[in-house]
Parts: C-alpha cells; sequence; structure tokens
C-alpha cells in the first residue's frame, strides 16, 4: 500500500496495513511511530545501556502485517522536536525498506603503476625435435585406432616458441544497506544515544570474516535503539477483534439473527399429510432464541492481543546494518596459435605476475600488449559494474602456458601441430592416420 504524507512524500510498504512510514523519511514531519504524548517519556527511559560493541541481531524484523493504525492521531499527538529524536546522521534517507548505503568514494590506488618491481617472468621453455616427436607418439598411441606410422615417419621441419597467457582478476567488494526494524520491547538491553553518537554506515566495524569469500553478516547500528510505544495498539497491548468489531459477539448464522427458525410439524401416517403439515417457527438451538453466538476469534472480551507488540505496548527501534560480501571474478586467454581457450585454461602453466592489493594498477609492463590490454579492460569493466560497491581487496595474476607450433610433412600431408603446457600435451586436429586400416575411427581397430 502506499501512505500520502504531509509533504506528499508517498512510501510503499509491501505486506503492512495501515503501517506507518518511516518518520525518517519525513523531514517536515512529525514521526508517526505511535508516538503519544507519554511516549517520549518512555523514550528516554532507556536505562538499560548494553557496552558498545555488542552488535545485538535483533530477533524480529518483521513489519506489522495486521491491524488498523490510527495514524493521523498519532500525527496530530507529536510535536516537531520528538522528530529529532529520529534522525540519525549517516542514516537519514533509511527508510523501512533496505535502503543501500552508497559507498565512499575509492581511495586512490597506492604505489606506483609503472614501478619497475612490478616485472613479469615470462622465459618460454625450448623443447627441440626429439622431445616433440615423443610427444606427439605418446599423443597418437592413446587414441585408439590412430596409425602411429605417421608420427614415427613424419619430417619435422620447424618449431616455434610462444605463450599463451592466462590472465586472471578477482575484485572482493563490501556492500552496505540499512533498514529501520522493530521488535517487541520486553525489556531486553537498549543500546540507545545515551551512550554517544551513532558510528556513519561506513564506519561501523564490520571485519570480513572470509577474504575472497562471499558473506554477509547483519549488526545492529551502535546506539540507534530507543523504546517507542506500539503504533499499532497505541500502548494498549490489545487490539479490537476483527471478527466481532468488538461486540464479542456475531450474528447468529443459522437463525440470520432472527433467533427463530422454522421448523414443519411431524405427525401423519401419509406422506402426503406429512408434506402438508403446518411450518411454525421456533426458538433457535443454536443461539437459545437470542439471535447472537460468542465470537469464536477472541471468545468473547472483543479484543485480541496485539502481534505486533506481543501485548506489551511497546516496541524496540533499531536501525539493521547488513553487510555483504561479494567475489568477482574474470579472466581472458592471450593465445595466437590454434589451441583452443579452453586447453589453455585447464592445463597447468606457471605464474609469470601475482599481485594483491586493496586496488591495483592495471598491468603495463608485459612484452605481449594483448595482457596488458586485458587487465586494462577487465579492471575497467569491474570499477564500472561495482559503483554501489566498495572494492576491499583486488588481485591479478599472469598464469603462462608454453605453446610450440610444429610444422611436419609425412608423405603428401604437410601441415602443423601443437605442443602446449609444460607436460608437453599435443593439439593435433587433422591428424593424417585418423583411420589406419581404412575404416572409421570409431569402429575398432588393433592393426596398426
Ligand atoms: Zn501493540
Ligand atoms: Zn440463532
Ligand atoms: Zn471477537
Amino acid at each position: 500500500m502506499a501512505d500520502q504524507h504531509d509533504d506528499g512524500t508517498a512510501v510503499t510498504i509491501p505486506g503492512s496495513r495501515g503501517f506507518v512510514p518511516p518518520p525518517i523519511l519525513l523531514q517536515r514531519s512529525p514521526p508517526s511511530y505511535g508516538e503519544t504524548s507519554t511516549s517520549r517519556q518512555v523514550a528516554n527511559l532507556d536505562g538499560h545501556v548494553q557496552s558498545e560493541d555488542q552488535g545485538v541481531r535483533p530477533k524480529s524484523s518483521l513489519l506489522p502485517v495486521a491491524g488498523l493504525s490510527s495514524e493521523e492521531g498519532y500525527k496530530s499527538q507529536l510535536s516537531s522536536s520528538a522528530f529529532d529524536e529520529f534522525i540519525i546522521e549517516g542514516y537519514e534517507h533509511v527508510t523501512y525498506e533496505t535502503t543501500l548505503i552508497k559507498p565512499p568514494p575509492p581511495e586512490p590506488i597506492s604505489g606506483d603503476g609503472d614501478s619497475s618491481s612490478r616485472r613479469g617472468n615470462a622465459a618460454v621453455p625450448n623443447i627441440d625435435d626429439l622431445t616433440a616427436r615423443d610427444a606427439v607418439l605418446s599423443y597418437v598411441s592413446q587414441n585408439r585406432c590412430w596409425g602411429l606410422a605417421c608420427a614415427r615417419e613424419m619430417t619435422i621441419m620447424d618449431i616455434t616458441a610462444s605463450s599463451a597467457f592466462h590472465y586472471n582478476l578477482e575484485t572482493c567488494t563490501e556492500k552496505r544497506t540499512a533498514v529501520w526494524i522493530h521488535e517487541p520491547y520486553t525489556g531486553q538491553v537498549i543500546d540507545s544515544a545515551d551512550r554517544g553518537p551513532s558510528p556513519k554506515p561506513w564506519d561501523v566495524l564490520v571485519v570480513p570474516p572470509n577474504p575472497y569469500r562471499e558473506g554477509q553478516i547483519v549488526v545492529e547500528v551502535p546506539h540507534s535503539a530507543r523504546v517507542v510505544n506500539c503504533y499499532d495498539c497505541s500502548t494498549m497491548g490489545r487490539r479490537r477483534c476483527w471478527s466481532c468489531f468488538g461486540n464479542g459477539e456475531i450474528q447468529c448464522n443459522a437463525c440470520n439473527g432472527t433467533g427463530k427458525i422454522l421448523e414443519q410439524e411431524s405427525g401423519g401416517a401419509s406422506e402426503a399429510q406429512r408434506a402438508n403439515a403446518p411450518v411454525i417457527p421456533k426458538a433457535c438451538y443454536q443461539c437459545g432464541g437470542g439471535g447472537k453466538r460468542r465470537c469464536v476469534v477472541c471468545l468473547g472480551p472483543g479484543q485480541l492481543p496485539c502481534k505486533t507488540c506481543l501485548a506489551r505496548g511497546q516496541l524496540k527501534l533499531s536501525l539493521q546494518l547488513t553487510v555483504s560480501w561479494r567475489l568477482y571474478k574474470s579472466d581472458r586467454i592471450v593465445e595466437r596459435t590454434a589451441v583452443p581457450e579452453l586447453l589453455i585454461r585447464s592445463v597447468q602453466g606457471r605464474v609469470a605476475f601475482d599481485e594483491e592489493k586493496a586496488a591495483v594498477w592495471p598491468i603495463n609492463f608485459f612484452p605481449d600488449e594483448a595482457v596488458n590490454h586485458a587487465s586494462r579492460e577487465l579492471l575497467d569493466e569491474h570499477r564500472a559494474r561495482l559503483s554501489s560497491e566498495k572494492t576491499i581487496a583486488q588481485r591479478q595474476s599472469v598464469r603462462m602456458v608454453p605453446v610450440h607450433q610444429v610444422a611436419y610433412v609425412w608423405r603428401n600431408y604437410r601441415g602443423f601441430f601443437y605442443i602446449y603446457g609444460y607436460d608437453n600435451l599435443v593439439h593435433f586436429p587433422d591428424y593424417p592416420q585418423k583411420a589406419c586400416c581404412g575404416l572409421s575411427e570409431l569402429l575398432s581397430c588393433s592393426i596398426q
């Protein structure tokens, strides 16, 4: 539903009927949070104070779901000075719906992006003809039905060494949201403003339990709690029964409230006589002739305990801060031969460069400009996507995978195959002897 306020602000609070929107939002109107002339005294009776770092997690954060509040009545009883008590610096825009707290502007990246210490090690190992032939023989022999003759007899013409790079970027972010919540006040400890001002949203100390892992922690903003009168029952603890509207009785549905029912007289031997017997009014059996029955919802008193405050008449109101951590990963393969990216990604490589800081500079020193470009582009992408979150840690790495392109000749065939990774794995997309006996390679064949 949407509530219209004095200043024309409409606030939607799902699931709440007659719920008064947050006073915090309404700078020019008084808090409509059920404060009466006596409630200010209550709000100041925060005699019980908990220690500063005891962040109590509220047991209940439910919005009221039923009941009719006399919000206009509350508003009229409030003074504007009462509203001042609800303003907490840094949380002025927080409502009863989860509100994003904008992150502080990013701090400048420490260090120097051009530092000479930021150099990668990207040396490529050499392999000779013998190693290349061993690798291709081992590869071909693992493929059933492939002829070994080609691998044995081929002439290796040339071996060109190169490197494939696997760039990885991980950004760990923190997001903060706040919401005003309430729960029944049952005498629990109240960490109120008497203890001092509340820290601003990004100053509340919450440490991520696991760096580079996703997670969430919910805390009560220190010194934000207070006790207020229940807006739903005006401190009565009871509300009018929704079934009998406070009467304790409802109309009897057997006689529709008349107290009488019509009944046909019994008697007569034949069926025709019984059918024509006179119909006479009698006192209703259900209500004894009164036309009313006791309400089955409240069982008589016409009132029900208030669910919002659990019949206590008062609520604990506090700011709840949710801190969540997310991990964003991106990667890119820089590879110029015909070896598929999937193979480069899955094979073991060596770390050519590794860096971890609160925020990293783009890589700008790699001999292969494509790596520098990938680093710049993915860092920009993360920055743009994560504008509502604060980057708290970042790491980037470059993994190097050696790739050797081998040119060969065998009979009428001429082509290339590839040896990649430190275990000399082979990628040979057009091996000329895939069916050694002239049959399909799918058929079983033991002829070599
Ligand atoms: Zn109540
Ligand atoms: Zn009746
Ligand atoms: Zn009732």
